[in-house]
């Protein structure tokens, strides 16, 4: 297998990437929790800039959840900050502040799981073993023609298989994984590939029976979308804006939004925020979307009285500006 060749690619296109410089078991925990769910150029813009807030476990284990948010934006899914931040307080708290070296160990650690156990062992510490992220799923299944359903089964049969072992021997763990993942990130994409390209080429048995985008296997589902429109009101003071903190059962909780409404829904049984009816249709207006949500933003600015008018509560919210969810802040700004 050509392996040397994808390994020569790997490094000469992705050793720039901030987190491949300097490795420690601390910034692969970060950059792996990072990259789960989101893109290479988008960690790039907030890695080193998030480093440099918080550059040991003690730092991020110390920091408060508001900070925290704080610096997570832009990453998105924040779930993934809260994880960071328990993984880090235990990490000082039972382990002396350094990152253990045992898998059983590991996934022990609130915020760890078996992908992030995984990647600290081979990516962080350059052992013989994979971490499974969908990259590798789809690689590997394709490099070897395995026939399982993609997830749980898939990744266990990978598991149990010591697929590579002379290539772990010749250029161990760390480089190995980076490879694999490039190239299911680059040329081995879940829909379309690049197989002229590929360094595995003559040796892959997807490309070689015809069989390259029927795996990995999987069960199509058909997922349910919904459309929403909300209106955002914004009531200005000085400096700050009339906000609420969103609670923990609700989205992007911990941090704020404007006073938020919804005007019309295709999901009745949504909850996230009140309703008020009105004719806003006039409204200028943005696109975001959360979970299978598309959402057309309408933006009312408006005084006290209005906001009165409205028959909304000033003292049901509170004045500030900081840690606004992405939308309030496209919101004030438009
Ligand atoms: S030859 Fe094509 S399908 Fe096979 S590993 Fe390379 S890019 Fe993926």
């Amino acid at each position: 297998m050509h392996f040397s060749k994808l390994v020569n690619w790997s490094h000469s296109e992705f050793n720039y990437l901030p987190w491949r410089k300097n490795r420690t078991l601390y910034s692969t925990l970060v950059s792996e929790i990072m990259l789960q769910q989101t893109t290479v150029s988008t960690v790039l813009n907030h890695f080193d800039r998030f480093m440099k807030e918080y550059p040991t476990p003690q730092h991020l284990a110390q920091a408060t959840e508001e900070q925290l948010l704080i610096s997570w934006k832009g990453l998105g899914y924040y779930r993934r900050a809260r994880n960071l931040k328990k993984a880090c307080v235990t990490i000082c708290e039972k382990h002396d502040g350094e990152i253990p070296l045992h898998y059983e160990t590991l996934i022990n650690i609130p915020g760890i799981g078996d992908y992030t156990a995984s990647a600290i062992l081979s990516i962080g510490n350059d052992e013989h073993i994979f971490a499974i992220d969908a990259n590798l799923e789809r690689v590997l299944s394709r490099l070897f023609g395995l026939k399982e359903l993609k997830g749980p089964k898939l990744i266990k049969q990978i598991k149990s298989m010591s697929l590579l072992p002379n290539e772990f021997q010749s250029f161990g763990g760390r480089a190995v994984n980076e490879a694999l993942m490039d190239l299911g990130r680059n040329y081995c994409k879940a829909n379309k590939t690049t197989c002229d390209l590929c360094p595995l080429k003559y040796k892959c048995y997807a490309l070689k029976n015809n069989e390259v985008l029927s795996l990995p296997m999987q069960i199509k589902k058909d997922k349910e979308k919904h459309e929403l429109e909300l209106l955002r009101v914004i009531l200005k003071k000085g400096n700050d804006f009339l906000v609420y903190k969103k609670k923990d059962t609700e989205w992007l909780h911990g941090q704020y939004e404007v006073p938020t409404f919804i005007l019309k829904t295709t999901d009745q049984d949504l909850n996230q925020y009140p309703k008020i009816k009105g004719d806003f249709s006039a409204l200028p207006e943005f696109k975001t979307a959360i979970t299978k949500y598309t959402i057309k933003n309408k933006v009312l600015w408006v005084n006290e009285v209005e906001f009165k008018k409205l028959g909304l509560k000033i003292d049901d919210y509170e004045w500030g500006k900081i840690n606004l969810s992405t939308a309030s802040s496209k919101a004030i700004k438009l």
